[in-house]
C-alpha cells in the first residue's frame, strides 16, 4: 500500500469509516442527515510522514497553514483599512476594527488548536503516537466534502481505542446521529453493536 501523503511504501495501515453529513433546512429548523460509507476502508501512511507530523505538529500540514493564511489576511486587511481610514470616521472603520479582532482571535485559536493536539499526541508511547500522527496525516489529505460542499465528510478511526469506547460516547465524539448509530457500530465491528 502507498502512503497517502508521499506515495512511498506505507508501513502504517489505517482503517476508517467515512461518514457523510448533509444539513437540511426544514420547517422546524435545521436537520442533519447522515450516511455511513459502504464499508471500512484502509489507507496507508509511511513512518516518515507520521514522524514528520510528530516533529512539526501538523503545522506544516495543509489545514493549519490555510487557517493561518486566512486569519492572517483578515488581520492585515483590517490593520490596513484602519490606518487608511484613521480619524476619518469612514463607514469602513467598524468592519476594519472587527476584522482586526476576528483575525487575531482566529490566529490565536488556530495556534492553540494545533499546539494542544501536538501535546496530547506527544504524551503517548511512540508507536501509539505514530499511529495517531498517521491518522492526522490522513485527515489532512482526505477529502472534506463532496458534491460541491453538499456533504461534509468525517472519518471515524477504526482501531482498538474506538472499539473499546462505548457506543454512546462515540456518537458524541464523532457527532453520529441516533438514526445511523446502530449501522455505524455494526460497520466498524463494535463489540456492543
Ligand atoms: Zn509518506
Amino acid at each position: 500500500m502507498d502512503c497517502i501523503a508521499c506515495g512511498k511504501d506505507a508501513q502504517i495501515v489505517l482503517r476508517t469509516l467515512q461518514l457523510r453529513t448533509m444539513h437540511v433546512r426544514g420547517l422546524t429548523g435545521e436537520d442533519k442527515y447522515q450516511v455511513p460509507d459502504d464499508a471500512v476502508r484502509e489507507y496507508g501512511v509511511c513512518r516518515e510522514c507520521a514522524e514528520k507530523w510528530l516533529r512539526e505538529g501538523g503545522t506544516a500540514g495543509g489545514r493549519a497553514v490555510r487557517k493561518y493564511i486566512l486569519f492572517g489576511i483578515l488581520f492585515c486587511a483590517g490593520i490596513v483599512l484602519s490606518v487608511v481610514f484613521r480619524g476619518s470616521g469612514h463607514v469602513l472603520m467598524m468592519p476594519a476594527a472587527a476584522a482586526v479582532f476576528a483575525g487575531a482571535a482566529g490566529l490565536v485559536s488556530a495556534f492553540r488548536g494545533s499546539a494542544e493536539e501536538k501535546k496530547r499526541i506527544s504524551a503517548m508511547p511512540l508507536e501509539e503516537a505514530l499511529r495517531e500522527a498517521a491518522f492526522q496525516v490522513f485527515l489532512e489529505k482526505a477529502p472534506k466534502e463532496m458534491e460541491e460542499g453538499q456533504w461534509k465528510l468525517t472519518y471515524i478511526p477504526v482501531n482498538e481505542k474506538t472499539l473499546s469506547t462505548k457506543p454512546g460516547d462515540l456518537t458524541v465524539i464523532y457527532d453520529i446521529q441516533p438514526a445511523v448509530a446502530k449501522e455505524v457500530m455494526l460497520k466498524i465491528g463494535h463489540p456492543q453493536a
